[in-house]
């Protein structure tokens, strides 16, 4: 394919499918409308499936340099701390953890030509003009393009130009972000991540970087059920001493967690979780949508960026060898939508699991309790078709 892709938004989605269409030699412009990146130490989960695309895309060793390898999950009692169920996890490629600015700096690094990515450049609206698209741009002259891929976000303007009735609804949950450097005393959590399971609290803690000492960091989500509606922004600082109140319960570790979060340097970030539902297609003409702004989920599955660098990898792919653009976001569309879809009511449902209460609980108790002492390969088998997904094979 000769023409060039332009793309909106130099998030992950967006700068893995910049680095998968310089590999093929497909011309690209890559806009983002943030001045620079923002060194977001905020932790990202990278599962078997991210890290299958990423070492095609050649990133194994530098992947590698900045993650945590995870190697099980444990699951506790928010109300006693009991341990409801520890596994191991069996799959082929790694689960690393690593901070998002990491993973950011890494698909920006393996990116050649960075002529091509262009920055403070805000995308306002678009229209069709004859065989092309006219883009908008908040600062700047308009621009044409052949072929418009947004990967725009959670709040998507090509989504809304798109979709203009889309709305997302609150989903009744506010979530709570903080990271601490990594000390000797956090050392029982290392190597996996750990989740304290309530009927109105969920946390979930895991380290970020490679070394067991303060250069890692301790990476904190801390999910609580509240009416109110909230934003959806997800960088509303948040009142510490607050958030660790609410949070205080049995468990001696998690405790000594939050006291450390409100006397940390490091500030604490709230934002209000929504549902979106699946749109009924993502391609239209010369335009598609990408990763968050195509499909965006709630974060109880941990697959969003994992989604979202999936798309790129197979829109580069069909971008590659289809002639006909609006032919190959067709077919990336045909190929992603399902998988993207039922990934996304899954991290829904994961939702009322992780937050039962009353008899709904005490089941899910007993069933973690008994699989992870009989059978504790139904548990990874459970997440096998993400975890193990062959990327290469699916078009
Ligand atoms: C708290 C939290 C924890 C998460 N944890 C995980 C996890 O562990 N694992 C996982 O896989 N996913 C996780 N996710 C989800 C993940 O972060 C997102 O799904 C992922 O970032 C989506 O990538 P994207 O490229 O689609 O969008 P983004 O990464 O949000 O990038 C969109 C980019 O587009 C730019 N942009 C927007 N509008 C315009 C415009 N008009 N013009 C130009 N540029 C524009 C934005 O500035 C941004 O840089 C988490 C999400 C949250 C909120």
């Amino acid at each position: 394919m000769q023409e060039e892709i332009t793309i909106i938004g130099a998030g992950i989605g967006g700068l893995t499918l910049a680095c998968a269409l310089e590999k093929k030699g497909i011309g690209f412009q890559l806009y983002e409308q943030a001045d620079s990146f923002e060194a977001l130490g905020y932790g990202i989960q990278v599962s078997p499936n991210v890290v299958r695309v990423l070492w095609e895309l050649g990133l194994q060793k530098q992947l590698e340099i900045i993650s945590h390898r995870c190697l099980g999950f444990e699951l506790r009692s928010f109300k006693s701390d009991k341990t409801l169920a520890k596994w191991q996890l069996d799959n082929e490629l790694p689960y690393y953890q690593c901070r998002r600015a990491d993973l950011h700096s890494l698909l920006f690094n393996a990116i050649q030509d960075k002529h091509r990515i262009h920055f403070a450049q805000r995308l306002q609206s678009y229209e069709k003009k004859g065989s092309q698209l006219s883009l908008d741009w908040q600062n700047s002259q308009p621009t044409t393009a052949k072929a418009l891929v947004a990967a725009d976000g959670v709040h998507s303007l090509v989504r809304r130009s798109l979709f203009p009735q889309y709305q997302a609804q609150y989903a009744g949950y506010a979530a709570y972000r903080a990271i601490l450097p990594f000390q000797d005393r956090y050392s029982s959590l290392w190597g996996k991540a750990t989740v304290w399971m309530g009927n109105n609290h969920h946390v979930v803690v895991y380290p970020n970087g490679n070394q067991r000492n303060s250069t890692s960091w301790l990476n904190l989500v801390l999910v609580v059920k509240d009416r109110n509606w909230n934003e959806q922004g997800w960088m509303i600082p948040a009142p510490k001493k607050a958030v660790a109140q609410a949070f205080v319960n049995q468990s001696e570790e998690l405790n000594v967690i939050l006291e450390d979060m409100v006397a940390s340097a490091e500030p604490c970030f709230k934002w209000g979780l929504f549902i979106h539902q699946p749109l009924p297609y993502w391609s239209q003409g010369q335009v598609t949508l990408l990763g968050d702004a195509a499909h965006p989920m709630l974060p109880f599955q941990a697959q969003g960026a994992a989604m979202a660098i999936e798309d790129a990898y197979i829109l580069a792919e069909y971008l590659a060898n289809e002639k006909d653009i609006e032919k190959a976001f067709i077919k990336y569309q045909r190929t992603r939508i399902k998988r993207a879809t039922k990934v996304q009511q899954v991290s829904r449902n994961n939702a009322d699991i992780f937050h039962a209460s009353g008899a709904k609980a005490a089941i899910r108790n007993f069933a973690l309790d008994l699989v992870s002492r009989i059978a504790p390969n139904l548990l990874n088998q459970k997440t096998a078709w993400i975890y193990n997904y062959d990327i290469k094979t699916s078009c």
